[in-house]
């Protein structure tokens, strides 16, 4: 027989199980909510990921700032499900905010007035504004609240309820802006604005990029420009300088004694100095702005070419060149053959006096592409100054008296082989002297 305390024990026990049973299946409850939420958050972020993996791969690839923008939007838009995006930059000379003209647009009949109303010149709206004078992204809930927008009218006209907008930065300064808009009011999510930041950092880098690429152009166009002018407007007194003082010998060389003669080999000499200089010169300019005639060449053969033009300098300074097995490049024949007359040149003249120059010509084709190494015993060059003499007129201090040249070999040198996409440097030879070893992409 059960006692009435016994059955108060069992049913308070059978009340105590089914707490406990409730509290677990509570917990069970919310430990799957909150997988399921994690499970939702991950996804998101790996979309996020995605997207910014798209958008980075867009713009690596871009060589101009139009595709990279037209990407950015089309991906945005399509993460988003988002039906409106479109790109405004600054301008650079005026540091005016300017509609790109590049959109997206779900349905492009639908949204036409909303596009004329953005594209207004001289009237940029004022969410892109707002975005480029604070250099921060900027979100608009609802444009039925926010009737003092300018475009808040013809938004809502077109279906569009909300946007947001990001700026393009190059470090901290706006470049230009992107927006987006969507037909259904949304809250602003700070997590997506911070993929969004991202995304405009990523285009800042094409911007720069394109910038420095376009002035360098300008730069080499001006360069090139003064380089044809200086050889013209020089080589006609240059001209007439030499033709004076070869005349002033043959007419008046019997009656000058030997120090006026002298003075005439000076003036001689410094004529064909200032010839080399203006030549090397157009060759510098040059080098950066002619079409390359790209073929496949086997370095050898033109190792060999620069070789026969320096036969009289090999002759005089008894300097012994040997050419070991060199890889095929792909170049410009020409432009490939003046750096090897540079280097094997340079190799060859910067000897201490009375020591023969003894140079070792050897290749590689390593992954990356063929290497080169031009080797010499010579006067070498100290390793803090193994930059410098790759600039402009570079002639290190003490040898130009020694040493002829006009300090462009070595620019014109880098110039050619970075155009070709490959390196040219300088490193201390083992045995003292120099190696130049320079690299190509694969032929
Ligand atoms: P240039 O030979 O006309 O003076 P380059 O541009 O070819 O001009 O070289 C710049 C400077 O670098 C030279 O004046 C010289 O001081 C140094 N240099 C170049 N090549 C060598 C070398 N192989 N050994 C030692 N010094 C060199």
């Amino acid at each position: 027989m059960v006692s009435s305390q016994s059955m108060t024990d069992v049913t308070g026990e059978a009340q105590r199980l089914r707490e406990q049973l409730e509290a677990e299946r509570h917990a069970r409850l919310e430990a799957e909510r909150l997988a399921a939420e994690n499970a939702r958050l991950l996804y998101d972020r790996q979309d996020e990921l995605e997207l910014l993996e798209m958008v980075a791969a867009a713009s690596n690839e871009a060589t101009a700032i139009e595709p990279a923008l037209g990407a950015a939007i089309v991906h945005v838009c399509a993460h988003m499900r988002w039906p409106v995006g479109h790109a405004y930059l600054v301008d650079p000379t005026t540091n005016a905010l300017a509609s790109t003209g590049i959109w997206y647009l779900e349905d492009e009949g639908r949204y036409a007035a909303f596009r004329a109303a953005s594209e207004q010149p001289e009237l940029v709206p004022s969410l892109p504004s707002h975005v480029v004078a604070s250099g921060e992204s900027a979100w608009v809930t609802d444009f039925g609240e926010e009737p003092a927008l300018q475009r808040a009218e013809v938004a809502r006209a077109a279906g569009l309820r909300a946007g947001f907008a990001f700026p393009v930065l190059i470090g901290t300064r706006p470049a230009g802006v992107l927006e987006f808009f969507t037909g259904v009011p949304a809250a602003p999510d700070p997590a997506l604005l911070h993929v969004m930041d991202q995304i405009g950092v990523q285009l800042g880098r094409v911007v720069e990029r394109e910038r420095a690429r376009g002035e360098l152009e300008r730069s080499n166009a001006d360069l090139e420009a003064f380089a044809y002018v200086a050889s013209h407007d020089l080589a006609e007194p240059l001209r007439s300088v030499a033709g004076f003082v070869a005349l002033l010998e043959r007419q008046y060389g019997d009656r000058l004694d030997d120090r006026a003669r002298e003075f005439i080999a000076y003036a001689v000499d410094g004529v064909q100095r200032m010839q080399r200089m203006i030549d090397d010169l157009l060759l510098y300019a040059r080098a950066g702005t002619t079409d390359l005639r790209m073929e496949r060449v086997p370095a050898g053969e033109l190792v060999a070419a620069a070789l026969r033009d320096l036969e009289a300098a090999v002759a005089e300074r008894g300097a012994v060149v040997e050419v070991g097995e060199l890889p095929t490049l792909r170049g410009d024949p020409g432009q490939l053959r003046r750096v090897f007359l540079n280097l094997l040149g340079n190799a060859i003249k910067f000897t201490a006096p009375g020591v023969a120059p003894r140079v070792a010509v050897s290749g590689v084709t390593a992954d990356a592409g063929p290497e080169i190494a031009v080797a010499d015993n010579g006067i070498g060059i100290d390793p803090a100054e193994a930059e410098q003499v790759f600039e402009m007129f570079a002639r290190l201090p003490g040898r130009a008296t020694h040493y002829q040249g006009t300090g462009l070999g070595l620019a014109i040198s880098r110039r050619i082989v970075e155009r070709h996409g490959g390196r040219l440097w300088m490193e201390p030879n083992d045995g003292g002297g120099s190696v130049f070893r320079l690299t190509l992409p694969l032929p």
